[in-house]
């Protein structure tokens, strides 16, 4: 049996081949022409023929899996893989942006953990889910189906209008480039793309979307009137999220043909994209990836055009009646009484787009990861399957990046964790994490750090409660905005809930008795312990997690202060990350449309802010209308040694919590009611984080100042090993991490190397001479060998050396 449906699958692909080798051909004549309004009969057929052919291709493979009894490890759940990269950009995937003190707009995705399938030992079971899966891919084409057979006669209508503007309202405009450079095209004829073939075909062939008057267009969209027309190539961010939001459609395809759920959400994040799916009652395996990925490759290969349309909302209802989510995206979202469609082969999908050309402009398309996450994020709404995938217009980029997750997977922070016994979660309290002694070091080493500088910087330290009653948190608005985040239990009838943040409390410490303008600026810092509610399936190593610390203050400080403030905050943080050797990308989030307060008040700020960065002397960005409701804000974004960037310092001004809490001063002249602007500020962000990061950054091998192995005493035969002890114990107690290798089954050498892998910054061999001298031999874990010296004065330079967080201790000693 097996046998018989693998031949006649070899004949089905021989023909989808064929088909599609045809198609790709047409298309080809048919994208070098111009653009055409009306359907190719020929091509649509062969396109209906595909897609025939898909679906039995599908079933067949399902039924041969079937007949194998399944593929190797059918129904174990997909590897665990490193969680999407943040991303700072609104509208995408957000990460965990600790610092974050109003909490309303950084909500988690939702994601939660990879569910299998579950198949495999229970034959009966598999049978039946596979005759399920049979039936439900079955039904795909009819809706599938019907939708084509709306959105044909509403192309119809929509070409004809179009022609009809063609032939009698096209005028002669002007398209200015950004070189300045005016060309002459006619509206509702001329498109981008022929711009650009216009000026070259290679450039044509390269340009991934369009910008016209500052907004991202189609490149087959004809032109309406006089534009500015910018190009936009692969390496423009902009171009990027075209490219991959273009691919999460042929991934949708793909998935619809697949599996035969509902599609939801398609978006681009920071690296590729992902599609999610509603699928009754199953899941996802990492075993589909492979035949998902070579259905993409043929959706790639037809070179689908992607066919803008707009369409009134109560036909769209119609359109997508078989998707309660689209209809929801419809009644809850859209608020024009049209919005657009696009078609790629036989998915029409609910967009705003732009795309690129045609499917076939994707080279090269991998899907790499799958998880389960709810209907927006809400753990009370439908359970949805995620697939991730990535794609290039190059072979080249997707080596790249392949071996750039390779390099990724090697430093991932919860690998290091491991194996330097740094850290580990329980599921008895999952995204909290138990800190063993080394990642305790490093933990408490991180805050002494900031402790030093907050003597330097005239922070001063404060220590707030962890429970507040609901009513502080109905004034700060945390209630109304961040409660599904809040853990919150009842006490005596009443309320309460672990902060997530700390502002709130400060603003009582600062309301507390009369405050005078000559006590501003007062700078509360609090490393209190905070807890977010974060799903369980979005909680990934120590990036994501429910208990953290961090290097949190609060300024409070009159209008006038704000740029001295800034200049400090600055200041801070660069010397902060110096100390890293991060470097950062600056940009100043300006006010946004939904803002609250006076004009001239944001005005008055974000000059400040503007003029503190400019007094900075680093490069910096803006963001216009990218600041919070409440306040402009700075983002900082640090540089890791493979190139990922990372949000952790925010400097955030609010206007609202002073007003909330009305918090006033007596101000200089007397006035009682004055109000004071609050600061919110973190440099590392959340401590466990950024231990994440440094892990990462640093690979396991720590500067000496924050490191976890700091040194290994070595004895060279047994009858040191006391001295050697007294050696471990006098390191331990100056305040380092040290450690004596007293196994004397393994060589001197051996025991070198062991110590030096495990990256101690410092080996010391002791001997008799070494002991009789009181001394040690000092060798770096890059085997550089320093030589004897005295213990006294080996104590001594290393104290210097953690003093000086030097980068490079193991030379400098
Ligand atoms: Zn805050
Ligand atoms: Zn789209």
């Amino acid at each position: 049996m097996a046998a018989q449906i693998s031949d006649r699958l070899t004949v089905q692909e021989q023909e989808i081949r064929r088909l599609s080798d045809e198609i790709g051909r047409l298309l080809e004549l048919g994208l070098q022409g111009t653009v055409e309004h009306s359907p190719n009969p020929v091509l649509e057929q062969l396109r209906a023929e595909n897609e025939k052919l898909k679906y039995r291709i599908v079933h067949l493979q399902r039924s041969l899996e079937e007949e194998r009894g399944g593929p190797e490890g059918t129904g174990k759940p997909a590897p665990n893989q490193p969680p999407p990269p943040p991303s700072p950009q609104p509208g995408r995937e957000k990460h965990q942006a600790e610092t974050n003190c109003n909490g309303k707009e950084e909500k988690s995705n939702g994601e939660k953990r990879t569910s299998s399938k579950g198949t495999g030992k229970n034959e009966n079971k598999a049978a039946k889910e596979a005759n399920e899966l049979k039936q439900e891919a079955l039904c795909a084409p009819l809706f599938i189906k019907d939708r084509l057979k709306l959105y044909e006669t509403l192309k119809r209508e929509h070409d004809a209008l179009l022609s009809d503007r063609a032939t009698n309202q096209s005028k002669t405009i002007k398209i200015r480039l950004p070189d300045g450079k005016l060309i002459n095209g006619e509206s509702w004829r001329t498109t981008p793309y022929q711009v650009a073939a216009g000026i070259s075909q290679g450039l044509a062939d390269n340009i991934v979307i369009a910008k016209v008057n500052n907004e991202l267009w189609d490149l087959d969209r004809p032109l309406e009137s006089d534009s500015t027309l910018e190009l936009l190539k692969f390496d423009n961010e902009e171009a990027q999220a075209v490219y991959w939001h273009s691919s999460a459609h042929i991934l949708g395809e793909t998935m619809e043909n697949y599996y035969g759920g509902c599609l939801c959400y398609g978006p681009p994040i920071e690296n590729g994209f992902y599609y999610d799916m509603f699928l009754e009652g199953r899941g996802v395996s990492s075993n589909d990836f492979p035949t998902l990925e070579n259905m993409c490759k043929s959706v790639i290969k037809e070179k689908q055009p992607f066919e803008r349309l707009e369409v009134s909302k109560d036909l769209l209802l119609e359109m997508f009646k078989y998707n309660q989510f689209k209809c929801r995206i419809l009644n809850e979202k859209v608020d024009t009484p049209t919005t657009t469609v696009y078609r790629c082969g036989p998915l029409i999908d609910l967009c705003r787009g732009p795309h690129v050309r045609h499917t076939g402009k994707v080279k090269t398309l991998k899907v790499y990861k799958n998880s389960s996450t709810y209907w927006e994020g809400k753990s009370d709404m439908e359970t949805l399957q995620r697939i991730y995938g990535i794609s290039f217009p190059d072979s080249k980029l997707m080596k790249e990046w392949e071996q750039f997750q390779e390099e990724a997977k090697k430093r991932d922070h919860r690998k290091i964790g491991k194996e330097q016994e740094l850290f580990f979660f329980h599921d008895l309290s999952p995204g909290s994490c138990f800190f063993l002694p080394r990642g305790a070091h490093i933990y408490n080493t991180l805050i002494d750090f900031i402790k030093e500088e907050y003597q330097i910087r005239n922070f001063t330290e404060v220590a707030s409660p962890n429970i507040y009653n609901s009513k502080l948190w109905e004034t700060s608005g945390h209630w109304q905005h961040y409660s599904e985040n809040m853990f919150s239990f009842e006490v005596e009838k009443e309320t309460f809930a672990l902060k997530p943040m700390n502002c709130p409390g400060h603003c009582l410490m600062f309301s507390h008795r009369p405050r005078s303008w000559r006590e501003l600026p007062l700078r509360f810092a609090d490393f209190g312990v905070l807890h977010r509610n974060e799903l369980s399936g979005t909680l990934s190593g120590l990036t994501r997690v429910r208990r953290f610390q961090q290097d949190d203050a609060h300024i409070f400080c009159t209008m006038e202060q704000i740029k001295e403030e800034m200049n400090g905050c600055l200041q801070f943080l660069q010397s902060v990350y110096k100390v890293f050797g991060f470097t950062f990308q600056l940009h100043l989030s300006t006010r946004p449309e939904n803002y609250l307060g006076e004009t001239e008040i944001w005005d008055q700020a974000e000059k400040q802010l503007e003029s503190s960065l400019n007094d900075f002397g680093e490069p910096w960005k803006l963001n216009p209308g990218d600041g919070a409701f409440y306040g402009p804000k700075i983002d900082i974004n640090i540089k890791d040694a493979i190139g990922r960037y990372h949000q952790c310092a925010t400097i955030q001004l609010d206007f609202q919590l002073p007003i909330r809490f009305d918090l006033t001063y007596v101000s200089k002249d007397g006035d009682d009611k004055k109000r004071p602007v609050i600061i919110h500020r973190a440099i590392l962000g959340s401590v466990e984080r950024m231990i994440a990061i440094l892990c990462e950054n640093y690979g396991g091998k720590w500067p000496f100042w924050i490191s976890p192995c700091q040194v290994m005493v070595v004895p060279v035969g047994p009858s040191c090993d006391e001295y050697a002890q007294q050696v471990c114990k006098d390191i331990f107690e100056a305040g380092f991490m040290a450690d004596v290798d007293l196994d004397h089954s393994c060589t001197l050498n051996k025991k070198i190397r062991n110590a030096q892998l495990a990256q101690y910054n410092f080996i010391l061999v002791v001997g008799e001479k070494e002991k009789n001298n009181n001394a040690v031999n000092v060798r770096t874990r890059d085997n550089k060998v320093h030589g004897e010296i005295s213990l006294t004065s080996a104590i001594k330079k290393l104290k210097q050396l953690k003093m000086s967080h030097s980068k490079n201790a193991e030379e400098e000693f």
